[in-house]
């Protein structure tokens, strides 16, 4: 049976909740990427959760995310309770110790960020402001109560720090990605087109590979490159987590909206992360104003959403999945009656060109269904990135192709040993549409295509 869903679901997976049962159940509600995050993993964990994610399935695509130039804390040897007033010393000095000393991942940190400066905690859940420079460290004092804990984001907002693209950690991902034929690097904090070249550098030595690069848009520098980003990779994350610590909140709405634009304008994927169902981490339903979030970042045209604790360490990672697939089927349904995002792709090339051709006819014939027998990986791409009212049902002879496009909006890939009308027959009849409806079939041969429009129910096997 296919899937009829159209908004994709990225759920980030955790090293220590990867059971295959759960892994078979989190995929059955509807998850359709699963994502690792390499900030709580090192090499050897993460492949212990690939090789379970690929027991289950190889349907699946894998998304790894890489670090990139962030700040985590580090060497507390338990968490510590901070009231608001309470003063703290972060420092990128290992050779510092006494009360009270947090260690950043930085080496430089304290040489780089000056007294007055706001410094922002685990997605700025606690803001400590820099007082004054001491030996060796930066004393800050807390502007409100809470827990500090290790591996735990800081942000620096509107403070160019002098970082890497890639940390040692990162540059080892990327060989592992690489050797492991991870489908997606997420890669964090992309600030420009540079960022973007350090990760195909290391490409380069595989030229096999196939993974497909997603710039986290987190902080101002990558929002304002955010065409350049786009024209070196495969797609963006609205990363709204570091993003809101970064950048004043109310300009989220505004950043989210013109970077899905950007995404759509040049037929990129496009994922909406953060916060999402983020009650649900302890509640078996979600707020209201996070279920309107799911349908706006829909209605904006993202194609997909993603979802982290949630679904990595929540109590209900299944009802989150699967109320974000309700959430998306029925605003998928309603998207033509409300009057909203415009934005349409801007790319020509023979794939767009051939893509408005197919979406026409498919139009013209009311078809609810594409069922397309093509390799062509820019056309399928193509036709996704039209948001078509219609199914995309491709069928693919590259198992690696069938699980990139389960990111691509509207497109649910069948995987076939041949392209041949017998697998475009198998796709029909996999489907989960009503009988009575029209399908346009588009079957390649050479360069060219040939379209039919069938009906289903009604197909018979040649
Ligand atoms: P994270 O990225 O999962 O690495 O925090 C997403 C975000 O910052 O929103």
């Amino acid at each position: 049976m296919i899937e009829t869903r159209k908004s994709k679901i990225v759920a980030k997976i955790a090293d220590n909740k990867s059971e295959i049962p759960f892994l078979t159940s989190l995929f059955a509600a509807g998850a359709d990427v699963a994502w690792l995050n390499t900030a709580h993993q090192n090499e050897a964990e993460a492949l212990e959760v690939i090789k379970r994610i690929r027991a289950t399935t190889t349907r699946v695509p894998i998304m790894i995310d890489t670090k990139g130039p962030e700040i985590r804390t580090q060497g507390l040897e338990k968490p510590l309770e901070v009231k608001k007033g309470d003063r703290v010393i972060l420092t990128g000095d290992k050779t510092l110790v006494g009360p009270n000393v947090i260690y950043v991942s930085y080496e430089n940190f304290h040489n780089e960020v000056k007294p007055g400066t706001s410094v922002l905690y685990d997605d700025a859940s606690i803001e400590m402001v820099v007082m004054e420079k001491v030996d060796r460290g930066l004393s800050c004092e807390l502007k409100s109560a809470g827990l500090l804990k290790n591996k735990k984001s800081l942000n620096v907002p509107n403070v160019h720090i002098s970082l890497p693209a890639l940390s040692e950690k990162d540059k080892g991902f990327i060989h592992f990605c690489a050797k492991n034929g991870i489908d997606f690097i997420s890669h964090s904090f992309v600030r420009n087109k540079a960022d973007i070249d350090e990760i195909k550098d290391i490409f380069k030595q595989y030229p096999e590979y196939q993974g497909k690069i997603i710039a986290k848009i987190e902080n101002r520098e990558g929002f304002d490159n955010v065409h350049e980003i786009l024209d070196h990779c495969e797609g963006l994350m609205v990363a709204r987590g570091d993003l809101g610590a970064e950048v004043p909140l109310e300009e989220l709405a505004y950043m989210q909206k013109k970077m899905v634009e950007a995404a759509l304008k040049k037929g990129k994927y496009c994922i909406v992360a953060t916060q999402v169902l983020d009650s649900m981490i302890k509640n078996p339903r979600p707020t209201r104003a996070e279920v309107t979030d799911v349908s706006n970042a829909i209605l904006d045209g993202s194609g997909a959403v993603s979802m982290s604790g949630e679904t990595a360490y929540g109590d209900y990672p299944i009802e989150a999945t699967t109320m974000m697939s309700r959430i998306m089927k029925y605003t998928e349904e309603k998207r033509s009656e409300l009057v909203h995002f415009t934005a349409v792709p801007e790319v020509s090339s023979p794939a767009y060109t051939k893509a408005t051709e197919i979406l026409a006819e498919a139009a013209s014939t009311n078809a609810q269904a594409i069922v397309i027998s093509s390799d062509d990986m820019d056309l399928i791409r193509a036709l996704s990135a039209h948001r078509p009212e219609a199914l995309i049902v491709p069928v693919c002879t590259r198992e690696n192709d069938a699980r990139e496009l389960m990111l691509a909006y509207g497109v649910r890939p069948f995987f076939s040993k041949t392209l041949d009308l017998e697998a475009v027959f198998q796709a029909i009849h996999a489907s989960s549409l009503p009988k009575d409806q029209h399908i346009l079939v588009v079957e390649q041969a050479g360069g060219q295509y040939a379209t039919k429009t069938m009906v289903t129910g009604k197909v018979a096997k040649s």
